[in-house]
């Protein structure tokens, strides 16, 4: 038995499923996922001494690398200096600038501590801004785990929601209507019939919860007009986009500005931080500044916001984007010429340094029901194939990819060879 074996049946016994969160347990995969010793640069050593060349970085916010230098130093000074006050500090003020500094529709931010948290504080306020109590989601798109959001469309049109998890009460779900992603007219009709009712809108601007998703030229200006038509807020989930497919989001890339925007993952540098934001106006009801009430004793956390500067010092130097969509590119042109030569359908996505790679004979994939007609088998192989030759791909076909400053062309390369030797086995 190997150490990630006989750590995973110990873990069984102690957490469910063995995992702190789902993903992780290779559930849909099979198998036993490798427990990590360490991380360095773009690779990842387990606990049995093998070495991957990692493209999951924490699921987004590992964009530097593993231990890159400058934030291990940020963290251990920050370290020495005292973990947590419960009190302001000066990096919270410097990295609310720094956010606000690259992305010009947050005139106000607050810190949370995760993705989940942020998006959940940002309904409330949706919520209590517009006097409504429902809320738009896009099947397939992920906005963290909180109640109101656990919750799927039933088939077809706009459904009352159903609760995609159970101890989601009906009530809670009810107020959350889901609509196909990349679908225009759908938002159309539903804020046509019941605009009145809805306070916010929120999307992943780019999908990266259904594997790699883009938005269909149009669509999110689109949403942008629905939204000022009905005085429906839009919210933009840039917890996995944001500083990922450009310094200033995809609302950057796309030129739309949403109302409020959450954050995630790159913020934090590897800790765990949250933010969202939005205008003055909207940001000054949140407590005490306003009446909506949204607190945490470690927000802001003074290794957290070490973390997240020393990271955002790294990617806004000037070539830093270019550089790693440079890279992206030929990762991605890479391994489609590799299936391609082995007659493997396959459908892939990029912007940015996030990726996606479909097992599919369609011509395009624009939401969740098409990109829920992979061929999960294919996929299945291909994970493991990659994983044997030394390639840790997110275990699962419903994730994007994610490379890192530290993923080079001679990485890249040895990447692409992975995927020459696997697709003939597919
Ligand atoms: C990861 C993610 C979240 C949840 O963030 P956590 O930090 O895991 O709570 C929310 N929205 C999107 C788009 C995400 O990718």
């Amino acid at each position: 038995m190997t150490r990630s074996e006989s750590l995973f049946q110990r873990a069984k016994e102690i957490i469910p499923g063995g995992v702190n969160s789902p993903v992780r347990a290779f559930k849909s995969v099979g198998g036993t996922p490798p427990f990590i010793a360490s991380g360095k640069g773009a690779w990842l050593t387990d606990v049995d001494g093998g070495h991957y060349i990692d493209y999951v970085g924490s699921w987004g916010p590992m964009i530097v690398g593993h231990a890159h230098p400058a934030v291990v130093a940020a963290i251990q000074e920050a370290a020495g200096k005292g973990s947590s006050f419960g009190a302001p500090t000066e990096a919270e003020v410097q990295l609310a600038e720094a956010i606000i500094a690259c992305l010009p529709s947050m005139e106000m931010v607050r810190l949370v501590n995760s993705g989940t948290e942020a998006t959940m504080s940002a309904l409330r306020l949706a919520r209590a801004a517009s006097g409504r109590p429902c809320i738009v989601k896009f099947s397939g798109c992920y906005h963290g785990h909180s109640d109101s959001l656990l919750v799927e469309a039933g088939s077809g049109a706009a459904t009352f929601g159903v609760p995609s998890s159970p101890g989601v009460s009906q009530a809670t779900a009810q107020d959350t209507l889901t609509l196909p992603y990349n679908d225009l007219p759908a938002v159309e009709a539903l804020l046509a019939a019941r605009g009145a009712e809805i306070a916010a809108l929120i999307v992943e601007p780019v999908a990266g919860n259904m594997g790699c998703v883009l938005p269909v030229p149009g669509y999110l200006s689109g949403l942008r007009r629905l939204c000022d038509q009905y005085g429906v807020l839009l919210i933009f989930d840039e917890v996995m986009t944001g500083f990922r497919v450009a310094l200033g989001g995809a609302q950057a890339l796309y030129e739309v500005r949403p109302d409020l925007t959450t954050l995630g993952k790159v913020i934090g540098g590897g800790l765990p931080v949250g933010a969202y934001g939005g205008s003055k106006a909207l940001m000054q009801q949140i407590s005490p500044a306003g009446p909506v009430y949204q607190a945490g004793t470690l927000s802001g956390n003074p290794l957290a916001t070490a973390a997240g500067l020393a990271t955002l010092a790294i990617i806004r130097q000037p070539d830093f984007y270019p550089t790693l969509e440079r890279r992206t590119q030929r990762l991605t042109q890479g391994i489609s010429r590799a299936l391609s030569q082995a007659g493997i359908p396959h459908l892939g996505n990029h912007v940015g340094s996030m990726f996606g790679l479909f097992f599919s004979d369609q011509a395009q994939i624009v939401n969740f029901a098409e990109a829920a007609q992979s061929d999960l088998q294919r996929f299945n192989r291909w994970f493991h194939g990659m994983l044997q030759e030394g390639i840790y791909l997110a275990p699962s076909q419903f994730e994007a990819g994610f490379l890192s400053l530290a993923h080079d062309d001679t990485l890249i390369d040895r990447t692409i060879e992975a995927a020459q030797t696997v697709a003939k086995q597919l």
